[in-house]
């Protein structure tokens, strides 16, 4: 029997068959944080975990994110603030409550719908008089009204019948790091707990630092099967700072009652009186009523998929993680709110604060460019609202023009803690705030790399560009230059592998800084020909001179950037560190720590954290031609571990491009399956969204080769494995659809417009 088939008739009618369901069979509470992650659903204004909203679950981290709404008090960083959990209804008969934990779940199931949005659980719940109860819910967060989201209970007494009572509950007690203690904080402020009317209830709150204020509000209601209200009693009835609304039902044997429960969530960021709209966003939904609500959410899914989705032929697990991935990053980032970005577990958990990280620009922003591009144009938009911010924090450390956050969140100070506390108690100082500067050149790429694959170079002239150069600024102020020896250096900084830091002249560090200026420089040059206006007005505003620009260059071809054509040191002093290669794996093709090197510190081994020297190859791999290349994948590959799960993606890639497969297909797999196998263990604090953008591009810019030139046009290169048989998916191109499949050798591609011109393996072709 399928997957929707175990469910009733209305449940099976809107779910999508097997392949794009995730199944969670069989209750285990110990597997209910990581299933949080998996099953938290996004709509674009804000995220929420699937916990069970029958609730009395022990191990539990519900959690209801709204995108913007950060704040520190005795954190060590402003975090994306758990907001009141709405997303309850508790069920009891008798005063025996009825959910996954209460009694026995016979015939547990739950599934993520990823076609449509959806999570849908069925269980029997069988209580310890013998009574039993079909229990299935049906929830949804609203892309029709993103800051919207209901559920639906279905509820069958088997064998018994008479007044159930029903709680419609906000609680608004809940906490960041809830089952943490040594990290756990209370973000908000209780300011109300109240009535709604006609009924319902609602809490206003407000963040503790910056008192910004939000609005929760839910109603309930429960019909019988012909419709008909089956609510005898409703009362509202505060306790302390959670809101409860509470109903008797009549319940018939074998009769299922359905109970719906609506949902909104308003913030000041967008709306004055947050109350006075949830209000109205809750009577326009109960109007609409929620099989209308729920089928103008699918269609938005359905118009989402439309441009996203990536057909495989030849490994249908793959198929089924990749749609996985592109399911939360498609459905996470606000769609039209440059305010906001992507923190680096997405929407869906609290390690990493909500912050951005260099994974926005380098693994997510590709995506994003491709399919979204309005969303990626939010993306680059919101580091060009933080300029200032940007320009502050140059100041702040004695440099020149704009430095990036490590960390960032709202105002675009750094968040990244100086601080952490271990396990044990102590507290660690965090050098990566300090050090890790790359960011910086990482968002300018993000930045140029945006205009090129858009083609929106209005972008650059308005607010782009300004970045490109107060970055190539900072850039500039941060090297030191021996004249004697005619060379510049940048000195104690954390590339990406963070396992040696600092160190002098990161060669990751040193090739992306060039890369920054020289690409500024360029662009500017782009700009004066094009668009002698805007290039006046960012002369003027970024108060640049021609000397202060000859000297940036003069400095960035000095930059030490390692060898050409040979094997390049990843840091000064790299090459005299002790050093063995990895020569075990583990059952899933992860490399394991030489022997030589256990319980030995990591600044002290030549091993890695994560791709250092491979990072710069991949993202300028104009710059070193394919013999440099090769000779460094070779060598940096057999000395790096992946402990960061935006290693093994860019391994994938590296290894197609350099013409050894051998690995690449496990690496591909590492990273697709991250978060589905819970393979870093570290699911239950939220999705890795870096591996799941560097998995999309692992197919279409390694396998498919897909990279545009700098002459503007699609260039493919494929290198299909022999299991696959065909790719198809679709990217904008200059603003319209265009679908691309790729067959081993050969690439076609389809438009609804005016025919265009691609490479495939070097020769020109013709879209069809
Ligand atoms: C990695 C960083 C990454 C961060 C957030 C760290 O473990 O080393 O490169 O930006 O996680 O994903």
């Amino acid at each position: 029997m399928s997957l929707r088939d175990r469910f009733n008739a209305e449940i099976a009618g809107l779910l999508a068959e097997d392949s794009w369901l995730v199944a969670e069979e069989g209750y285990d509470a110990g597997k209910n944080l990581a299933y949080e992650s998996l099953f938290c659903l996004a709509s674009g204004a804000m995220g929420n975990r699937g916990s069970h909203e029958e609730g009395g679950v022990k191990k539990t981290l519900p959690a209801n994110y709204v995108h913007g709404v950060f704040d520190r008090s005795e954190a060590f960083m402003r975090e994306l603030c758990n907001t009141p959990d709405w997303a309850k209804l508790r069920i009891s008969y008798a005063c025996e409550p009825i959910g996954v934990e209460d009694g026995e779940p016979l015939d547990y199931l739950r599934v993520l719908d990823m076609r449509r949005g959806l999570l849908a659980k069925r269980y029997v719940n069988r209580a310890a008089d013998g009574r039993e109860t079909l229990v299935e819910t049906l929830k949804f967060l609203s892309r029709a009204h993103p800051r919207c989201g209901a559920f639906r209970v279905y509820l069958r007494p088997l064998n018994y019948e008479g007044l159930l009572e029903l709680e419609n509950i906000i609680d608004a007690t809940v906490t960041n790091f809830m089952d943490m203690p040594r990290f756990r904080v209370r973000h908000l402020e209780t300011l109300e707990v109240s009535a709604l009317s006609p009924d319902g209830c609602y809490v206003g709150s407000q963040t503790r630092d910056f008192g910004l204020k939000l609005g929760t509000g839910a109603r309930a209601a429960a019909r019988g099967p012909r419709g008909e209200n089956r609510i005898k009693s409703r009362r509202f009835r505060p306790f302390g700072e959670t809101a409860c609304e509470f109903m008797d039902a009549d319940i018939r044997r074998g009769e299922t009652l359905i109970i719906d429960k609506f949902a909104c969530v308003c913030t000041e960021r967008d709306f004055a009186a947050p109350r006075a709209r949830v209000e109205l966003e809750l009577e326009a939904l109960a109007d609409r009523g929620f099989m209308a609500e729920l089928a103008a959410h699918m269609a938005e899914y359905e118009a989402l998929w439309a441009m996203a989705d990536l057909e495989l032929d030849g490994d249908a697990d793959l198929q089924h993680a990749l749609r996985f991935n592109i399911f939360h990053l498609m459905s996470t980032p606000a769609p039209a709110d440059p305010r906001t970005n992507i923190g680096a577990k997405l929407i869906h958990g609290e390690e990493y604060g909500g912050h951005a990280f260099w994974d926005t620009e380098l693994f997510v922003l590709p995506f994003f460019n491709y399919v979204f591009p309005r969303v990626a144009r939010n993306l680059v938009a919101y580091r060009c609202l933080l300029l200032d911010k940007a320009r502050e924090n140059a100041a702040l450390n004695g440099y020149l023009g704009a430095k990036y956050p490590w960390e960032s969140a709202d105002t675009g100070d750094e968040e990244c803690p100086a601080w952490t506390v271990c396990p044990d108690g102590s507290c660690y100082r965090c050098y990566v705030a300090d050090y890790e500067h790359h960011v910086t050149a990482a968002v300018a790429y993000g930045m140029r790399q945006y205009a090129l694959i858009t083609g929106d170079k209005d972008f650059l002239d308005e607010m782009g560009l300004e970045v490109l150069l107060e970055t190539a600024r900072f850039w500039a102020s941060r090297m030191v230059c021996r004249e004697r020896e005619d060379r510049c250096e940048i000195l104690r900084v954390t590339g990406p592998d963070e396992w040696h830091e600092p160190v002098d002249n990161n060669v990751y560090t040193n090739g992306l800084a060039r890369w920054n200026i020289l690409c500024a420089l360029e662009l500017l040059a782009d700009c004066q020909a094009r668009n002698p206006e805007a290039s006046r007005r960012l002369w003027e505003k970024v108060g640049l001179t021609p000397e202060e620009l000859s000297g940036w260059r003069e400095r960035a071809l000095k930059l030490h950037t390692g060898a050409r054509g040979g094997l390049i040191e990843q840091f000064d002093g790299y090459f005299a560190l002790p050093d063995a290669v990895i020569t075990e794996w583990d059952h899933n093709g992860m490399p394991l720590m030489p022997k030589a090197f256990l319980g030995k510190p990591g600044g002290g081994r030549c091993i890695l954290k994560q791709a250092d020297v491979l990072m710069l190859l991949f993202l300028l791999p104009g710059d070193y031609d394919g013999e440099t290349q090769r000779i460094n994948f070779d060598y940096y590959e057999q000395r790096t571990l992946h402990r960061s799960s935006l290693s093994p993606g860019v391994h994938c890639i590296m290894g197609l491009r350099v013409g050894d497969g051998r690995r690449a297909y496990a690496y591909l797999e590492r990273s697709a399956y991250v978060d589905l196998r819970n393979n870093q263990g570290n699911t239950r604090e939220g999705l890795h969204a870096a591996s799941a953008g560097i998995t999309w591009q692992c197919v279409t810019l390694g396998y498919c080769g897909m990279s545009v030139g700098e002459d503007g046009e699609l260039d493919f290169k494929p290198r299909l494995p022999a299991r696959w048989s065909r790719v198809r998916y679709r990217i904008v191109w200059r603003g319209a659809p265009l679908d691309v499949t790729v067959t081993r050798g050969d690439v076609r591609i389809q438009t609804a417009g005016n025919p265009l011109r691609y490479r495939v393996n070097g020769e020109a072709r013709v879209s069809e």
